[in-house]
């Protein structure tokens, strides 16, 4: 596996697998691997005939200094993953490298950016997009994988690819869970055991809110006992919302056939800060 730190070697060795008609699957990440991320690199292996990871904690995502801070880092065990998955390529940059100045750029989505995790994290699809669009120049990937657990992510990287017109297809694979549910995460890791157990609560609220909105249930009865399940567990609920999977809308009802519903939920177990999200149908 060739492990790349610098963008012009990476491009050479791109450049040469193209010539050799070899066609490039991206699947973006920050790191701390789990079988999550593997599953978007089966994806990718499936597809392509090279498969580059890239591994990088992008600080013009984070809103919030202390979570940049603490968010888990295990690059050599992470390579070591990776090459005995088969990986081709890992592209693992230093903040020098991606922002050798310091970017003024500032991308808006709209009515995209303002939900859900728009609202809790100001500038973070900002951020999100900044990198993924220089990594798109810069590794030119004919696909690319994203995780369905970072549903409003996958949605605005659509319209990123649609309104620049980069030269790609994006692909979206399910949520792999733990046993109980748990949506994996590389922030999971953070998780001491009592909060570990707790986490939970995210999965079963979704599959409790399934049931009730299919029965016919308002979303904003659903809202209240999801917000005492949090209370009784000591997890704080950010947000819970049941939107419109293609433009996000916040929906206050799912009666009358709404296009694909998704609901998405975002809380803090402790310091750590989660999301999960489910369709409806
Ligand atoms: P991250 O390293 O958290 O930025 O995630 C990198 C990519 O992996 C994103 O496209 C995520 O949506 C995806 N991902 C994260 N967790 C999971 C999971 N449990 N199942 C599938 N994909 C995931």
């Amino acid at each position: 596996m060739e492990v790349f730190k610098e963008i012009k070697p990476l491009k050479a060795y791109l450049n040469d697998q193209r010539l050799q008609g070899n066609s490039v699957g991206l699947v973006p990440t920050m790191g701390a691997l789990h079988q999550g991320h593997i599953s978007l690199i089966q994806a990718s292996k499936l597809q392509n005939q090279i498969t580059i990871c890239s591994i990088y904690v992008n600080p013009a995502q984070f809103n919030n200094p202390d979570d940049l801070l603490k968010y888990p880092r295990t690059l050599e065990k992470d390579n070591e993953l990776l090459k005995q998955i088969g990986c081709d390529a890992v592209f693992c940059p230093d903040n020098n490298e991606m922002y050798p100045e310091p970017s003024i750029i500032n991308i808006d989505f709209g009515s995209l950016g303002t939900v859900m995790e728009g609202k809790f994290r100001p500038g973070h699809f900002s951020g999100v997009a900044l990198v993924l669009s220089k990594f798109f120049h810069i590794i030119k990937p004919d696909h690319a994988y994203f995780g369905q657990k970072d549903w409003q992510q996958f949605a605005i990287v659509q319209k990123l690819v649609d309104e620049l017109m980069f030269d790609l297809t994006l692909h979206r694979v399910e949520t792999l869970r733990e046993k109980d549910g748990l949506a994996m995460s590389s922030r999971n890791q953070r998780l001491n055991a009592v909060e570990r157990e707790k986490a939970v609560v995210f999965y079963q609220s979704l599959i409790m809110a399934k049931g009730a909105l299919q029965a016919g249930y308002e979303i904003k009865d659903v809202i209240e006992i999801i917000t005492k399940d949090f209370n009784r567990q000591g997890v704080r609920l950010e947000y819970f919302e049941v939107v419109d999977s293609k433009n996000l809308n916040v929906l206050n009802s799912v009666k009358g056939g709404v296009n694909q519903p998704i609901m998405c939920i975002a809380g803090y177990v402790g310091e750590v800060r989660l999301i999960d999200n489910m369709f409806l149908d």
